[in-house]
């Protein structure tokens, strides 16, 4: 017997019954960030290894443990991309977008890989979507970024949602908080986990974002960041906030919000939702102004946000995104010699905005009908010998369930004329 292939660990088909719900998000995701004046950015899912090296971090979990990378037959280190942000700011530097406008405003959705242990809201193929704001360092952009990615959940159908601001910060008082916080921890060290030994390290303030209970405990009275903020990293923040409320977005301060990337600087925000499990958080970023530079391009302030969508859908109720919107109607056919003036039929009322399911299989009324209300199609258009010997059709409502007979030639303008 042949063996039967199968998706590989922590990867998944998203199957015809689930596609919809997906291009709904997509179509929620396109249209908020256009209205905001955002446009698409497409980026290749293979880059070379150290566009993330570099602009992630070696030493964050995502580029030393997680990261699908290879030599490639020329000896190029090549990897699937783990997040979005250094290749969308590789692309901005080597095509000179700066030049096409000082601000550029970009969103993208597509796959992203990471070899993590999978589990429930962890694949190690999932999808993102994201935006990144290039150009400008003011607080408002802060807000703003910020306000897209709760409204495009709100959107979505997502209501227990928290949005959690904090900010670690310029390059000065984090790398001083860095230093108070390993002085800090260095007595304690014998009562960490391993993973936490190796963060003291490499990176020390991933230590705040422990689960475990004695960590928790210990870190309770650890240095705090705002007794580092410069006047100018408090003024950013307190603006941040002063804009989202007048946006009416509610958020909570969480200052041990510590983002897995390297490359943050002030203002970081995660949004989680409360209906999820341990996998809890819908969408992350920040500030991360030191980036651009350390990909090889001018000094330019950013920020930018990405979000799970498969976690997003997790987090939908299923009515919620699964609306139906476009009337259905199926065109049942029981006579061959009346397949050509139905299938022209079923062209033009698809030109007029139905989606219109045509019988293929040539199967009996019965099963025909049967598809029909599978489907779930409001209207069926119903085609015998007599109704050809006629030139008629049968059209039955199947929402409510009645039926009446409409000459051929008039089908069109019935359906034209009716509202939805
Ligand atoms: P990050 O790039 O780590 O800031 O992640 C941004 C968002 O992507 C997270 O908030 C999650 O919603 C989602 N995400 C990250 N890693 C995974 C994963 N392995 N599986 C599913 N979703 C993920």
């Amino acid at each position: 017997m042949v063996k039967q292939m199968r998706t590989i660990k922590g990867t998944h088909d998203i199957l015809p019954e689930n596609s919809r719900n997906w291009q709904n998000l997509e179509k929620i995701i396109h249209a908020s960030a256009s209205l905001s004046g955002y446009s698409e950015i497409r980026t290749p899912i293979i880059e070379e290894a150290g566009l993330f090296n570099r602009g992630i971090g070696e030493n964050t979990d995502i580029v030393s443990k997680e990261m699908y990378s290879w030599t490639d037959r020329d000896n190029k280190t090549i990897a699937l991309r783990p997040e979005m942000t250094a290749s969308v700011v590789r692309s901005y530097i080597q095509h000179n977008l700066h030049n096409k406008s000082v601000l550029q405003r970009l969103y993208y959705i597509g796959p992203s890989f990471r070899r993590e242990r999978p589990q429930k809201g962890r694949q190690r193929q999932f999808h993102q979507f994201g935006v990144e704001a290039i150009g400008s360092a003011n607080p408002e952009q802060d807000a703003e970024v910020i306000a897209l990615g709760w409204e495009i959940l709100k959107k979505a159908g997502i209501n227990n949602l928290e949005l959690k601001l904090s900010s670690i910060g310029s390059k000065e008082c984090r790398n001083k908080y860095k230093n108070a916080l390993i002085n800090f921890l260095k007595p304690h060290v014998s009562k960490l986990s391993e993973t936490s030994k190796r963060r003291l390290g490499n990176n020390p303030l991933r230590i705040l974002d422990t689960k475990n209970k004695n960590e928790i405990q210990i870190i309770k009275s650890a240095p705090k960041i705002e007794d580092y903020y410069t006047k100018e990293d408090q003024d950013h923040f307190d603006q941040v906030k002063i804009f989202l409320k007048s946006m009416n977005i509610p958020f909570t301060v969480d200052p041990l919000l510590v983002r897995g990337l390297d490359y943050y600087t002030q203002t970081t925000f995660e949004i989680i939702s409360n209906d999820l499990g341990a996998q809890d958080a819908l969408l992350g970023g920040g500030r991360y102004d030191g980036l651009i530079k350390s990909l090889g391009g001018k000094d330019t302030p950013a920020i930018g946000f990405a979000a799970g969508m498969e976690r997003i859908l997790m987090a939908l109720d299923d009515t919620a995104i699964n609306k139906k919107t476009t009337p259905t109607i199926y065109i049942v056919c029981v006579d061959k010699e009346a397949l050509g003036s139905l299938q022209k039929l079923s062209t033009n009322l698809r030109k007029i905005g139905y989606k219109v399911l045509f019988e293929t299989l040539r199967r009996s009324m019965r099963a025909q009908m049967r598809d029909a209300n599978k489907y779930n199609a409001d209207f069926a258009i119903i085609v015998g010998q007599q109704e050809l010997v006629n030139k008629t059709i049968q059209l039955k409502n199947l929402s409510v369930g009645n039926q009446e007979t409409i000459e051929l030639k008039n089908v069109f303008n019935y359906f034209k004329s009716l509202t939805f």
